[in-house]
């Protein structure tokens, strides 16, 4: 089985998940799921780590059915389902999240881009898609993921 993704990102950093160790939950992608992988970090996490020069954080990446399905939120971010979205998180970096948003909002080909839930100056996370399917429009979607009364709600950004 291919370990590699793409010269910078390995399969274990897509498909590792506690939750779904905890759960006895197999998150092992299928070879078409694989290849969403390498086309996502083809065009957005290459580019990003090529950017900014140094090693960027997958905190989420694959997230097969039965696990997408005990994750909250799971119909916004179904992405995750079929290898076509990554999660970022650089904190702890010299990097901020805020930095790698700009980035991919301002360069770079996407179908949703997500400032997941932080405050104005950093989100928690990135949440970045990339549709595999061929001839089918990046759509380019940004939003922000706020809380309401606990609840997560996904808004326009800006
Ligand atoms: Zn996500």
């Amino acid at each position: 089985m291919e370990t590699r993704i793409s010269k910078h990102l390995e399969l274990a950093e897509m498909i590792r998940s506690s939750t779904a160790k905890r759960l006895g939950i197999s998150n092992m992608p299928t070879e078409a799921h694989i290849n969403n992988m390498k086309i996502w970090a083809k065009y957005i996490f290459e580019p990003i780590r090529n950017h900014f020069g140094r090693p960027i954080y997958v905190s989420s990446g694959y997230r097969g059915r039965a696990l997408n399905l005990v994750t909250k939120g799971a119909s916004r971010t179904s992405q995750h389902s079929t290898g076509e979205a990554g999660d970022i998180d650089m904190d702890g970096t010299e990097i901020t999240n805020a930095e790698i948003f700009e980035f991919i909002r301002q360069n770079l080909d996407f179908d949703q881009l997500i400032w997941e839930f932080g405050d104005d100056k950093n989100p928690d996370w990135v949440h970045v898609s990339y549709e595999a399917t061929e001839g089918v429009f990046q759509r380019k979607e940004v939003l922000r993921g706020i809380k309401v009364n606990g609840e997560p709600k996904y808004i326009p950004y800006k």
